[in-house]
């Protein structure tokens, strides 16, 4: 059982280290399933870290706040994922989302290109992109080698 990396911690009012959402930077609040115990965010509700029990769920939150403390709030380094090879070369890889009807025709030519098989589109702009947190990256760039698209990163630079 463990902390996902959707959850963030920050230092709060006197050093105390409030957990939060990285999506939303809402703070996690308790929930619980018949098996385990769970920090879900408040807003979203996405699950933030899981355990089996309260003990264990205690005994990792202490850690993750010591850590926080001491190194500072984490920064995740995030990127967007750029096609290097073929047609398609500089596009960005985003998802796939319902294509309505386009008729202005800059937009049609900038229009995403679906990957078959997979949950990808590649867009033109760097909008359309989809930003991936550190280490989510590799799996989408073999997913998308196996398919003849080789990639590359592109650094997000932190917002500010
Ligand atoms: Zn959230």
């Amino acid at each position: 059982m463990a902390i996902y990396d959707q959850m963030m911690g920050a230092t709060g009012v006197g050093g105390h280290v409030i957990l939060l959402c990285k999506t939303c930077e809402a703070p996690a609040q308790d929930a619980k399933t018949a098996s385990t115990v769970l920090k879900v965010c408040s807003k979203c509700g996405t699950p933030l870290g899981e355990w089996k029990t309260e003990a264990e769920r205690n005994a990792e939150l202490r850690d993750f706040a010591e850590r926080v403390k001491r190194e500072g709030v984490p920064v995740m380094k995030s990127f967007r994922i750029r096609v290097t090879s073929g047609e398609q070369a500089g596009r960005y890889v985003g998802r796939n989302i319902g294509g309505g009807l386009i008729t202005n025709s800059e937009l049609l030519k900038n229009r995403e290109v679906k990957v078959p098989g997979t949950g990808h589109s590649l867009y033109a702009r760097e909008d359309g992109a989809t930003q991936f947190f550190e280490g989510k990256t590799d799996g989408v760039q073999a997913e998308l080698r196996k398919l003849g698209y080789e990639t590359e990163l592109v650094e997000i630079p932190p917002k500010k």
